[in-house]
């Protein structure tokens, strides 16, 4: 099974809940103030990144918190 982590960036409100959470795989950029999901390649300005099993839980409770409903957590 694998796991995708979606980040819908353009409406990111940069609340830093989701670095406060998953500090592996969040970061705030300085440039716009908006989170940076690691490791992710872009299309189209949305970011989406693969995780192991072991990242599952806090990026789910990330995505399950993010106030403006930007980022989704999938299984496959
Ligand atoms: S929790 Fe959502 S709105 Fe807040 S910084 Fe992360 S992606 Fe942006």
């Amino acid at each position: 099974m694998s796991i995708r982590v979606t980040h819908y960036r353009a409406k990111c409100i940069g609340c830093f809940g989701c670095v406060a959470l998953a500090p592996d795989r969040w970061r705030m950029s300085k440039k716009d103030g908006k989170s940076v999901l690691l490791g992710a390649n872009e299309k189209k300005g949305v970011y989406t990144v693969a995780i192991e099993e072991d990242e599952f839980r806090v990026n789910e409770k990330a995505a399950k918190m993010c106030p403006a409903r930007v980022i989704q957590v999938n299984k496959y």
